[in-house]
């Protein structure tokens, strides 16, 4: 890959990881990334959320923060 398109790509993946970091409730968790799925759902390595993140990522940690909650208030 010609060296200054390679760097264009990481910096892209990296300014989307960033903005993964400020702006998601769920970066935590997931730490971003999911480079495949933002270039092919979303067209751009600099976006953010994609079908992928959201079934696999927020999807999985809603539900358990839904499930701690309500076995918590039936504990009580
Ligand atoms: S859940 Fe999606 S938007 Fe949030 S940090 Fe992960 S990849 Fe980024």
């Amino acid at each position: 890959m010609d060296p200054l398109a390679r760097g264009r790509t990481e910096g892209d993946f990296l300014t989307g990881l960033e903005d993964c970091r400020a702006g998601c409730a769920f970066f935590d968790f997931c730490r971003g990334a999911q480079a495949a799925n933002r270039y092919f759902e979303n067209g751009s390595l600099t976006t953010t959320e994609t079908n992928y993140c959201r079934v696999s990522r927020q999807a999985l940690v809603t539900a358990l923060s839904t499930l701690a909650t309500t076995e918590k208030g039936q504990a009580a």
